[in-house]
């Protein structure tokens, strides 16, 4: 088997489909290597050795060793140069990759193959000792870091000391022999750490090579992983990818830099990116120096701006797809280390996918799926009330990494800030800068904010890639991590105290500012989301109670309402003495008289549902919740119901108590309490089909009620209610002489209604699955008591997801499928819908499409998210 590919002068033997054994970075080095984009030279150990080394104790396959002395020898010959050769060496970077991109792995070895004889060799070619002791010191670092595990803070502290005695503030103003000592104090270094600094460049190469491999299973990349729900079998493991040094610090004519073709955070087509002169590898994104725009490169080397233009739109064009490239310059010439599809904000993902399309790049149908639904989500994301903000003093401005509003208190402890926000506490993570160590607390903070680095610093990267508001590099902040502070000028902000950030534009705000929840679809959103409607299948229709609700979700492109509960309707202070009052009554005018009082305003609510949802239906559904809920519980605010209803405390407790039930989600309700009582289930209907009638004569609007029935599991039920209804509502429309056309129909969440369904279709007009009770009622789940066992059902791999939020194929996805396709069969213009918290989730709308349903229901909020997961469903 190979375990080795090559790629060298045009010519690779991988290519980008093979992501799986070469890694991200390997298959982007072979694909450009083969497009005829310089790259340097180098080869490929295939993730299965990654693989194997996990199963075989930490041992390699048979023949590997050979391999890559082989291809190390091809790499000699295309060179023209020896590894280990004192006259001209080869030195190469060691450089991790897996398939799917993973920040928290191994730091990449650069200039691997120097040692006390081929750094003179170095000089020789060159000419340039300054360089050469540059590279070596940097590779002692590197490599006493990363291979040999010597805490990096100790070389970093010997270069500070030194950059001291000079009286220097930066790398680049130590000389050749202040960088020689340097090469003397960090081999002393490993000496007192008790490390040997191999010599030998293959001991130094294989050991490199542990490593990366090594690096797989590090407490950051597992953290990695799991925070980014990425499971340990999705991947062989890392591949590791050895590339012939090409040297950004030979001068100033040389440098390297990282670019993307479009702008990660807005999405605008417009060149992106930074680079540093006389420079190498990471320094760019570790904030050494300020980087400089590459608009400066324009002015500094006007060819090879030229070239790096071209290729980026090569590159862009090719992978068909917004690119994130690092390269560097070695004396005016240019070479490509790395592409790949850039992280970027969810705001930037609408727009490139939506101008792409626009461009004829991709299609339509691929701009729809290349959004993910959470983009969607995080673009409707809060901003910050303008009036709040108006008020708010900005104490500090970084760079505006990653849009978003986000308040929270201050905490510079990652750990600690993931402890809090895990518990649902707003926190703000403040740092100097962030590393992988960090991306714990990052992921639960509302936000980050960084006194140092650039757009693609770490802290930049990861939290455009989480769509977290973050600012970095607001370098006025002056971060005292251990005094519990930190400071802007004469400004003093504790560990705990409020801040706010603002994402879009880096500004840093004292204190808790407002956020506000946007409203309304605009620019290349809706554009995206019109697409999705001409593809999708699916109805969207809102869960929404009451109108303000309806006209979100109006604007958020619902069709219609797929559940008003109207109970909610009962809760309200004016209205809950009249339900009160409903509830004691003893006779039964006692109770229509109350029911009557609430007739009215039940009328005026759906009157407000039926015109912000304009000619689309609207489903009602009838009182649901026991009527227990309704009346107090302890003894003082008894008492005090119980005067203003005009009864004694205690004849108001034995109601109470005659209403109480064991388990009350099973009990007195749904249908079976407007069995029990018909008169509520008639001055609904009466609110309703009067709404209708009023409206319409109002304003000649088309009004579409549907009269939901709840917890209907024998089709009798339905029968009972259905028939009183249909007697109220017809007589009420003959009477008025609009028409009005409405249906009958129910809620299927009992199991024993799916099973029947064919039965029940021959009343209902309509179905619309409450996966919510349903999924309660399969599992034998109470909702309400699920966060006792749930997470560790998740925890020991029980069940995958919770099956609340995500619908359990198997078991409710069936019941759901086998309801549908019953009540389908006997009554085939049968409108299917579901309501659930299910109708929101993308995964779950996938199921549905499937199944063969008409539409999904969600909270307006989500509305957005279901047409693009609709139209998903389909492609
Ligand atoms: P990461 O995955 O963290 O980006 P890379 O392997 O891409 O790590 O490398 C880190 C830095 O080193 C990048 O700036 C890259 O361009 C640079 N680099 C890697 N290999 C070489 C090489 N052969 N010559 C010059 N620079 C290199
Ligand atoms: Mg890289
Ligand atoms: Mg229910």
């Amino acid at each position: 088997k190979k375990l080795v590919y090559f790629f060298a002068n045009g010519v690779a033997e991988g290519n980008a489909e093979m992501r799986d054994i070469l890694g991200g970075k390997g298959a982007n080095l072979a694909e450009m290597t083969n497009l005829g984009i310089p790259v340097p030279p180098g080869f490929t150990i295939s993730a299965e050795v990654c693989r194997y080394y996990y199963q075989h104790g930490r041992t390699y396959p048979e023949g590997l060793k050979e391999e890559v002395e082989q291809a190390m020898k091809r790499l000699e010959q295309v060179t023209g140069k020896g590894f280990g050769d004192p006259e001209r060496p080869l030195l190469v970077s060691v450089r991790s990759g897996a398939a799917i991109s993973m920040p928290g792995m191994m730091d990449t070895i650069l200039n691997l193959g120097l040692n006390d004889e081929t750094v003179k060799g170095l000089i020789k070619m060159t000419n340039n000792p300054r360089f050469a002791y540059d590279a070596y010191r940097r590779f002692l670092q590197m490599f006493g870091d990363t291979a040999l595990g010597i805490a990096r803070s100790k070389f970093e502290n010997a270069l500070e000391e030194m950059k001291k005695q000079k009286g220097v503030k930066m790398d680049i103003e130590l000389d050749a022999d202040d960088l020689k000592k340097l090469v003397e104090i960090y081999k002393k270094i490993y000496e007192e750490e008790g490390k040997k600094f191999p010599q030998d460049v293959y001991e130094q190469l294989w050991l490199a090579i542990d490593a990366v491999f090594g690096s797989w299973m590090s407490e950051r990349a597992v953290k990695y992983r799991e925070i980014n729900n990425i499971r340990e079998d999705e991947m062989l493991g890392t591949a590791v990818n050895v590339v012939a040094m090409v040297f950004g610090n030979m001068g100033e004519r040389s440098g390297t830099g990282v670019a993307f073709t479009r702008n990660p955070n807005t999405g605008e087509k417009e060149v992106y990116g930074e680079f540093l002169q006389n420079a190498q590898g990471e320094d760019v994104v570790a904030g050494i120096r300020t980087p400089l725009p590459l608009a400066e490169l324009k002015r500094l080397m006007p060819e090879v701006y030229e070239e790096l233009m071209k290729i980026m739109d090569k590159l862009e064009r090719h992978y068909r797809d917004m690119q994130d490239i690092e390269f560097t310059i070695e004396e005016g010439k240019l070479y490509m280390l790395q592409t790949r599809s850039g992280k970027r904000t969810s705001k930037a993902a609408i727009k490139i996918a939506v101008d792409m399309a626009k461009e004829g790049i991709i299609t339509k149908e691929e701009a729809v799926l290349r959004v993910k639904p959470e983009d969607i989500e995080r673009v409707l994301h809060p901003r910050f009330d303008e009036k709040a903000r108006a008020k708010a003093k900005v104490i500090a401005k970084g760079l505006p990494a990653s849009p978003g509003a986000a308040t929270g208190v201050v905490i510079f402890d990652s750990k600690k800030a993931e402890e809090m926000g895990r518990s649902g506490e707003k926190v703000i993570l403040v740092r100097p800068e962030t590393s992988p160590e960090d991306v714990g607390g990052m992921a639960f903070a509302q936000g980050i904010l960084t006194s140092r680095g650039g757009m693609t610093s770490h802290a930049a990267v990861v939290a455009r890639g989480m769509g977290k508001p973050a600012v970095v590099g607001a370098e006025t902040i002056e971060v005292k991590e251990e005094e519990g502070f930190f400071r802007v000028n004469d400004v003093l902000v504790k560990e705990g105290e409020w801040i706010s950030i603002d994402g879009a534009t880096g500004e840093v705000l004292l204190g808790k500012v407002d956020t506000i929840k946007p409203v309304g679809l605009e620019g290349e959103v809706a554009e995206l989301l019109k697409w999705a409607d001409e593809i999708r299948r699916l109805g969207v229709r809102a869960n929404a109670d009451i109108p303000r609700d309806a006209e979100v979700a109006r604007k958020f492109g619902a069709e219609g309402i797929g559940l008003c509960r109207t109970e909610h309707m009962f809760f309200e202070a004016d209205r809950i003495p009249k339900m009160r009052r409903m509830i004691v009554a003893k006779t039964k005018e006692d109770r229509e008289k109350a029911l009557n009082e609430l007739l009215p305003l039940q009328k005026e609510d759906f009157k407000g549902l039926f015109r912000a949802m304009a000619g689309y239906p609207v489903t009602i559904r009838l009182i649901d919740p026991p009527l227990h809920e309704f009346l107090p519980h302890d003894d003082e605010q008894i008492e005090e119901t119980a005067r203003e209803l005009g009864i004694s405390p205690k004849e108001l407790k034995d109601i109470v108590r005659s209403l109480s039930e064991l388990n009350p989600m099973l009990g007195h309700r749904g249908c079976r309490l407007t069995i029990t009582y018909p008169e509520i289930a008639i001055m609904q209907t009466k609110a309703i089909i009067g709404a209708a009638i009023e409206l319409k004569k109002e304003t000649g609007m088309d009004v579409i009620p549907e009269i939901m029935i709840p917890l209907v599991g024998h089709v009798n039920e339905l029968a009972f209610l259905k028939k009183i209804i249909a007697e109220v509502a017809d007589k009420m429309i003959e009477e008025s002489g609009v028409k009005i056309e409405y249906k009958i129909g129910t809620m299927i969440e009992v199991p024993r209604a799916c099973v029947t369904a064919d039965e029940i279709a021959k009343e209902a007009e309509f179905f619309s699955f409450g996966t919510n009770d349903l999924t309660q009622m399969t599992f034998a789940f109470s909702r309400d008591d699920i966060g006792k066992f749930l997470p560790e059902y998740l925890e020991k791999g029980i069940l995958e997801h919770d099956p609340f939020k995500t619908l359990d194929y198997d078991g409710v996805g069936a019941l759901v499928e086998m309801g549908t396709k019953k009540g389908k069969q006997a009554r085939p213009n049968l409108k299917v819908g579901v309501c659930g918290e299910h109708g929101g989730d993308p995964r779950s709308i996938h199921f549905f499409h499937k199944a063969g349903l008409d539409y999904v229901s969600c909270s307006p909020y989500r509305v957005p998210v279901a047409r693009l997961a609709a139209a998903q469903a389909v492609l």
